[in-house]
């Protein structure tokens, strides 16, 4: 079905701008003030989590109102949730043969098409948010990211950051290594495939199945975000412990796609709307994670009673161990993967370098 039919259908869209249009001659188009002008462009974003989920839902929606607001109503993009146009994981495919104008969601979900893709997300012990934003937006990241897009008609952009993930809820307390063996646990990406090195049997669902998931037993274990989503989809009332830190997921990057064709139709001053829609989305997130991870974990900890544990050193340094297995050996898989980890790694070790006497002195200092 063709999109603008599935917009008639169901009777949104256009309808839902209404206000915007009211009064606008049919004629009016460059010459328009902010505000008032008529909607040129109507897009439908498709996402990769449930409708307004706090964080990542709301990610979106964020992108997708200032790309409204930005141009004045003459892009009007609708959001839909997982599942309401196409499933989450058909988001990819769904934006590169033009199915839908936009998608919000991560690169590691696509590891399929590419396994060089996960290093636009997330790396097992790499890079923080702001280490992400530094190399994608003045280290070359993003030049990469594009590259590795073209293909598929696609033109990426970080769009969202969750910050450092915990590492996730279990039933049993994880004391060492061989306490991961024959654990069915959600975690997606390189970590996943970590997991399954250290024995444990790694499984990716969208986060909108994970409390079924968990609560029926399908999982022993998931990881999801933080305290402020993990919260919301309520997993205390499942597992007992909540581990960190989210060795897997240090600063996991959200991804705009924009069909390029859908792209190149715009005039270039929506263009910029669009690309600077997206970089301010992408730090509001990291800002709405900063604010709001603090009370949720407060909560879990003070109402809920979850018990919060800390992953023991040589859990960590085995993790660690076979991360840089996992990391290496998928950086050498094609020339993408070891043309990405050469950037990235390079920049790692720079920011280590810096942040080693900067971020982490003044944590120590600041107790
Ligand atoms: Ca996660």
């Amino acid at each position: 079905m063709k999109r603008r039919e599935f917009v008639t259908k169901l009777g949104i869209g256009m309808a839902a701008g209404g206000s915007l249009l009211a009064g606008c001659d049919k004629q009016e188009t460059s010459t328009a003030k902010p505000g008032k002008a008529k909607t040129e462009y109507e897009w439908n974003m498709v996402t990769t989590w449930p409708k307004d989920f706090p964080g990542l839902g709301t990610g979106a929606n964020t992108l997708a109102r200032q790309i409204s607001e930005m141009s004045g109503g003459r892009i009007k993009v609708t959001v839909y949730g997982a599942k309401e146009l196409v499933p989450a994981f058909e988001v990819f495919d769904a934006v590169s043969n033009g199915a839908a104008e936009i998608g919000h969601g991560a690169a590691y979900y696509w590891k399929g098409k590419n396994e060089a893709f996960q290093f636009f997300s997330t790396v097992p012990f790499g890079m923080n948010a702001q280490e992400m934003n530094g190399w994608m937006h003045h280290g070359g990241g993003l030049e990469l990211w594009k590259e590795a897009y073209a293909p598929f008609n696609l033109i990426p952009a970080p769009a969202g950051n969750t910050t450092v993930q915990m590492a996730g809820w279990f039933n049993k307390e994880i004391n060492n290594i061989s306490d991961l063996k024959g654990l069915k646990m959600r975690i997606p990406g390189l970590g996943g495939e970590v997991l399954g090195r250290a024995g444990g049997t790694p499984v990716n669902l969208p986060g909108g199945e994970l409390f079924t998931a968990l609560q029926t037993g399908v999982l022993d274990a998931t990881e999801w975000v933080g305290p402020y989503n993990d919260l919301a989809f309520g997993f205390h009332k499942v597992a007992k412990y909540y581990y960190y830190p989210g060795w897997h997921e240090p600063g996991t990057t959200l991804e705009a796609i924009i069909n390029k064709k859908a792209f190149e139709a715009l005039p270039s001053d929506l263009q910029a709307i669009v690309t600077g829609a997206c970089r301010i989305a992408n730090q509001d997130m990291v800002d709405e994670y900063t604010a709001h991870n603090n009370a949720a974990l407060d909560e879990l900890v003070n109402v809920h009673k979850v018990l919060v544990r800390r992953l023991p050193d040589d859990v960590l340094a085995k993790l660690k161990v076979l991360s840089d297995e996992v990391v290496h050996e998928v950086a050498n898989k094609n020339d993408l993967g070891k043309k990405v980890f050469a950037s990235y790694s390079k920049f790692r070790e720079q920011a280590m370098e810096w942040h080693n006497i900067s971020e982490r002195a003044y944590y120590n200092a600041r107790g």
